[in-house]
């Protein structure tokens, strides 16, 4: 099956699943993730009632029915059609109301009267529908109404995420977050959810030197869970999966260092791919679970990389993010800056001289031209320099040019050891690939030792 198939068949089998905090669509979907992308994983669960820093764990909520009769004994409002219909965490209600009432009740989009809202009220304890502003306009809406929620809570019940561990060479973890508590929203968050699936697949097949943990958790509930359960103290930076396969060009949400080797390689990763081409906002604490992870006992630098970032689009929390607003196409182009996201932070080192003084005699090692002018010579580099650093983004045959050239007399200014190789890039305003092949270069000559 084609990779457009594919995504196009895992959209369709998640998008009607009804899932929240917690309770029956959220286990649903992670068994699919299981099943279908033989993830290595398990799933982890704190029980309702759990105190989690400054939160408690909310009982487990679960629905299985949801409607609106009119005075002619219609069905105006059904949760069967759309999940987004009865609000997220309502409280079971079966009752006759009249007009008024009912309006207390009714969330609607008046600048987008098709539109049905997403509404949650997961610590008010409250019964609600959402609906499109239009429905409450017409011949319709006709009292009195007869509302009946059939949902549950039960305080025995738990809160749970799926953590999937890929061991790399080294024990220094790359966090991979996204969420799984909205129903049936395509862009957000069903996206970032999907990625997180083709992404940790890949992940499982090639060799890393980062070990990588993903974490499909509720939004802000589950990260703070999870996040005090866990051991952080390997993880050395993150991502943020959110909102990935929209129209708009790509574009990052920077973690709240710039400067970190997560945020310079995610941006690197873009320019790679579209040049200037994709919009940068800067770190704010709002958003996603970077709320979390930025907070000061957690310090996890994760930035997100986006197409259509939500607030952004005003397709946003509301029926019309669905299957028709995303396409596998913007999906793939979010997966391949993120698989080159990856191969950056893999390739993260900082190169050290192995002699200190002067420049080394290029010509003598092949890495440098023998008849004056260009250097443009086949050269037989493995894509592997040694044990710890594999993965660099270039095939096994690369060939030497000025730009190599300018990227070892760079390397021999700067490789001191307390320069990264991203830093070099920037300084030297050389593409990050030709850095990484010249460093590749050197290591494999002895010039070099990677920290
Ligand atoms: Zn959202």
């Amino acid at each position: 099956m084609s990779i457009n198939k594919r995504i196009e068949r895992v959209f369709s089998d998640l998008f009607p699943i009804n899932r929240s905090l917690t309770g029956k669509g959220v286990v649903e979907t992670f068994d699919y993730l299981l099943n279908n992308f033989h993830l290595d994983g398990e799933i982890k669960a704190v029980p309702s009632g759990t105190k989690v820093f400054d939160w408690n764990v909310p009982d487990e909520w679960n629905i299985d029915d949801g409607y609106i009769l009119n005075g002619a004994g219609e069905k105006i409002v059904d949760f069967k059609e759309s999940n987004l219909h009865v609000m997220s965490y309502s409280a079971p209600v079966d009752k006759i109301v009249d007009a008024e009432e009912l309006r207390k009740h009714i969330h609607t989009l008046p600048r987008y009267p098709e539109r049905i809202p997403y509404r949650t009220s997961y610590y008010n304890k409250n019964w609600g529908f959402c609906c499109a502003e239009r429905l409450l306009r017409s011949e319709q809406f006709v009292p009195p109404f007869k509302v009946f929620i059939d949902s549950s809570f039960n305080s025995n019940g738990k809160l749970r995420w799926l953590e999937c561990v890929k061991k790399g060479r080294s024990e220094d973890e790359i966090l991979i977050s996204t969420y799984c508590c909205h129903p049936s929203l395509a862009n957000d968050n069903l996206s970032g959810i999907v990625l997180a699936a083709f992404l940790f697949e890949y992940l499982s097949k090639v060799d890393t030197k980062f070990t990588y943990r993903l974490v499909v958790l509720p939004e802000t509930i589950g990260a703070i869970s999870f996040l005090s359960q866990a051991n952080t103290k390997n993880i050395v930076g993150g991502m943020v999966l959110s909102c990935v396969a929209g129209p708009d060009k790509l574009s990052i949400k920077e973690g709240f260092d710039p400067n970190h080797f997560m945020t310079v390689s995610a941006h690197l990763a873009l320019k790679s791919r579209v040049g200037e081409e994709y919009l940068t906002y800067e770190f704010v604490p709002d958003g996603s679970d970077e709320r979390q992870y930025s907070s000061p006992g957690v310090r996890i630098v994760t930035p997100s990389i986006h197409k259509s970032k939500y607030y952004e689009f005003n397709e946003y929390h509301t029926s019309a993010d669905d299957l028709s607003f995303i396409k596998p196409e913007s999906l793939i182009e979010s997966y391949e800056v993120h698989k080159n996201w990856i191969s950056l932070i893999e390739s993260y080192c900082h190169p050290k001289r192995i002699n200190e003084c002067c420049e080394f005699q290029l010509g003598k090692r092949d890495l440098y031209p023998r008849v004056g002018g260009t250097l443009n010579q086949q050269a037989h580099y493995e894509n592997e320099v040694g044990k710890e650093h594999r993965l660099f983004n270039f095939e096994n045959e690369v060939v030497l040019t000025g730009a190599h050239l300018g990227a070892f007399q760079w390397l021999m200014h700067l490789a001191d050891g307390s320069v990264s190789n991203f830093e070099i890039a920037k300084r030297s305003k050389l593409d990050i690939a030709i850095v990484n092949e010249a460093i590749a270069a050197m290591y494999q000559k002895e010039l070099l030792e990677l920290k």
